[in-house]
């Protein structure tokens, strides 16, 4: 219900969901008692403001279920094992998390939702969506996971026509009601396994963004998990599977013919089998797994019957974001890509695939990872290998089973200015005609701030090389 009146609601942590969340709750009548585990000056600061309002709020104790709660409005992250949640279950309290708060709050004239999940390429799908959606003269955002708060976005004075959203895995875990337009699951590898217990429970979370679709599921039909995902839903009558694909398209499907990205799932023209959108040349950077995110992306901006040339329009406004396989320069005839945003082995082994041959850095906060795989499956494109960071040796140990052929520099030290040392490196290790990527398929906390801050190193170094 959206009438809060007189109602206690408990939310659950403070930040960039909590805080807005208890405002609109409080605005709304509810009675809102904000719980939050930490009580650092941030925190104390956000409860200030929000005691200020006449909310009650207690840092410190995140774990007990205040007195008479009858709704919980949780921050997407908190682990669902929490004490908070098992006394909530207990006394039959729901629990909703940001997203379901933001839909259940939409206006009755509200934009329809298309919806973006899986482990990677998210928020690049998004983008290149909201630029499709844009260049069909739609009012569109890119909103959720991506930074944008879906609250805001709901609540706020701007109207749309659709919107582009990004969700995580925490957050549909969160959002029972969430019925979207059409929806996509990218992908499925396993990360974040800690928090959702396992691999079946974090596809589970993933597949509830199918639930209720009113247009189109979409999903890739190089991932089969995916398209399970699609079959287990429970979806609006006429709301179609459609899958995409970088081979030849069947029918329902978006694919790849000579260059060319087509459409066979939704064509208007009864004497047509297949429509074409955009050349592969439009999408930047036109590697596999981006032409993925393409094809994602136009599957949805044509289930909500965007034409053709919006598509190939949009595709061709879309820049992709920093340290997402961004070309840094050419030095003395090699290339120097920052793919810093692969973080996890999934991204890396993505934008390994689409370079030959390759001198790769790695190496960083493995976060439980295995390197088999990965290394196993790009051994023949590379050149040679520079290591960096606190968990490197688990990489270097997997190159030594899968490539014991692949010179490999193992560079121990995790200070900023190793990465210096890695470019020189690396440079030394390359031929013309060869790519230095900077693809860590690790986290970068163990030497720096975030990805950004790794990739603006890698990024200067180059520079410092071209001097
Ligand atoms: P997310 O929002 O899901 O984290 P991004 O669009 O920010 O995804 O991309 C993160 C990284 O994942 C990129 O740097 C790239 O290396 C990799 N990546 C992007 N799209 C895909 C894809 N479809 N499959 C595999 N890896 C991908």
């Amino acid at each position: 219900p959206s009438d809060f009146q007189g109602r206690r609601v408990t939310v659950a942590g403070l930040g960039v969901s909590g805080v807005p969340a208890a405002k609109v709750l409080h605005a709304r009548g509810a009675t809102v008692t904000v719980v939050n585990d930490g009580d650092d000056a941030r925190a104390r600061e956000q409860a200030a403001e929000l005691e200020a309002l006449g909310i009650t709020v207690r840092l410190g104790d995140g774990s007990t279920l205040p007195e008479g709660t009858e709704l919980i409005v949780t921050a997407p992250g908190w682990h669902p094992g929490k004490p908070l949640f098992r006394a909530a279950e207990q006394a039959g309290v729901p629990v909703w998390g940001d997203v379901e708060l933001a839909w259940r709050l939409r206006g009755p004239d509200a934009a329809p939702w298309l919806a973006v999940t899986g482990t990677n390429g998210k928020t690049t799908t998004v983008q290149m969506l909201a630029s499709i959606l844009r260049a069909a003269g739609l009012r569109t955002a890119a909103v959720g996971n991506i930074g944008v708060s879906l609250l805001d976005v709901v609540l706020g004075e701007e109207r749309y026509d659709v919107l582009a959203v990004e969700l995580s895995s925490y957050q549909l875990h969160w959002a029972p009601s969430l019925r979207a337009h059409s929806a996509a699951v990218l992908n499925l590898a396993p990360d974040h396994l800690d928090w959702h217990g396992s691999m079946e429970a974090y596809a589970r979370d993933k597949g509830r963004i199918y639930e209720g679709n009113k247009v189109a599921c979409v999903y890739n039909v190089a991932d089969k998990a995916t398209e399970d995902l699609v079959r287990e839903a429970d979806v609006e009558e006429g709301c179609r599977a459609v899958g995409f694909t970088l081979g030849t398209p069947g029918p329902s499907q978006l694919g790849v013919v000579e260059g060319i990205l087509v459409d066979r799932a939704f064509v208007a023209d009864r004497h047509k089998n297949a429509q074409e959108l955009a050349e592969v040349s439009d999408v930047d950077p036109p590697a596999p797994h981006n032409i993925a995110n393409a094809l994602a992306a136009a599957a949805l901006a044509r289930a909500f019957g965007v034409p053709a040339r919006a598509v190939r329009d949009g595709l061709r406004a879309f820049r992709p974001d920093a340290h997402r396989i961004t070309h840094v320069a050419d030095v003395d005839g090699v290339a120097y890509v920052d793919d810093s945003k692969a973080t996890n082995t999934h991204a890396a082994e993505a934008s390994l695939a689409a370079y030959e041959p390759i001198v790769w850095i790695a190496g960083g906060l493995a976060k439980g990872a295995t390197f088999d795989e990965l290394v196993a499956k790009s051994a023949a494109r590379l050149r040679g290998v520079v290591l960096i960071g606190a968990d490197r040796a688990l990489i270097r140990d997997a190159l030594a089973r899968h490539a014991p052929e692949v010179p490999v520099v193992d560079l121990d030290r995790t200070d900023t200015g190793a990465m210096l040392q890695a470019v020189t490196e690396a440079k030394r290790l390359a031929q013309p005609g060869d790519t230095v990527l900077l693809a860590p398929a690790c986290a970068s906390m163990d030497m720096f701030t975030n990805y950004n801050q790794r990739g603006d190193a890698f990024a200067a170094a180059v520079r410092e090389l071209d001097a």
